[in-house]
């Protein structure tokens, strides 16, 4: 065991990391944070005593790939995103592996409180799930949703750059962002919610806890509100209760300011897994 851990540090030094060559936003700042609640526990490589050298040196390649992909994701525009998946799609599905392992280890998933949520209000409400990964929302409530991402393996969801949606505008009641304010022009998704969101329809987003903490580095949580009120919404709720996500809701006005003043975004640093 300590002669792997050996080999994967060495490994680590060697090895270029081919995001970093990607990377537009050098400024983008790149805070390691462990999201694992059970800092003991394995996130990404979890061999059994039984698995082979193969298996576990299967888990960690892939537990690599996972980290790139991720990390790639959170220092890229939508538009670069959409673009790298579509020059290989195969790296979509093994973001998706890595993601439903490290959401194994949260005590609670966001997106099950978004459902909640949907299930303690009108099934009739229509949604708009931005950054649905596997379409999980839209499969376990009764509302009609338009689910969204970068490359569809359902026919259910719809692959695009979720800044430009092929949503009419003043369509949908609700929403949703969870864990999926990725890329370095998150505003964008977020003024594209505005465009299609009908008045009072609901904006309800779940973010990684990291990225809202300013001890750490993260981004301070008035200042996101705020822009996010300046853009043309009213705050209804801030639940910082989880340990792992905070979950932020918010209304579009009534009526909108004919005139939008210069909205100050602040930078949502990237998510970075920890290699284990
Ligand atoms: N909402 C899902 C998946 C979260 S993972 C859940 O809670 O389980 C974040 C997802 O956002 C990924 O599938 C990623 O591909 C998607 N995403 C990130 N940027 C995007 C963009 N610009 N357009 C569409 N989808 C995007």
């Amino acid at each position: 065991m300590e002669e792997e851990r050996m080999q994967s540090k060495k490994r680590k030094r060697n090895k270029p990391r081919k995001s970093q060559n990607n990377n537009n936003n050098p400024s983008h700042q790149k805070n390691k944070v462990t999201h694992e609640p059970n800092q003991s526990s394995s996130a990404l490589v979890h061999p059994t005593k039984s698995s082979t050298f193969l298996d576990k040196m299967r888990a960690r390649l892939s537990g690599g790939h996972f980290r790139m992909i991720n990390e790639k994701l959170y220092t890229c525009s939508g538009k670069e995103a959409l673009d790298y998946f579509k020059d290989d799609p195969a790296l979509f599905d093994m973001y998706h592996t890595g993601y439903q392992e490290q959401m194994s280890h949260w005590p609670e998933q966001p997106v099950n409180i978004i459902m909640k949520w949907l299930k303690n209000h009108n099934s009739s409400l229509v949604v708009a799930d931005f950054g649905c990964g596997d379409g999980r929302l839209a499969k376990n409530v009764k509302n009609k949703v338009f689910s969204f991402d970068l490359v569809s393996n359902d026919p259910s969801v719809i692959a695009c750059d979720m800044s430009k949606t092929p949503l009419d505008s003043s369509v949908i009641d609700v929403a949703v962002f969870c864990l999926s304010l990725m890329g370095t022009n998150y505003q964008n998704y977020l003024k594209e919610a505005h465009r299609v969101l009908k008045p009072c329809g609901w904006l309800l987003i779940a973010e990684v806890k990291s990225r809202f903490d300013p001890n750490t580095g993260g981004a301070d949580p008035k200042k996101f509100s705020k822009a996010v009120c300046d853009l043309g919404f009213s705050s209804v709720l801030k639940d910082y209760s989880n340990k792992m996500f905070v979950l932020l809701y918010f209304k579009k006005k009534d009526k909108q300011k004919s005139e939008m003043k210069e909205i100050e975004w602040p930078e949502l640093k990237p998510c970075l897994y920890k290699r284990r």
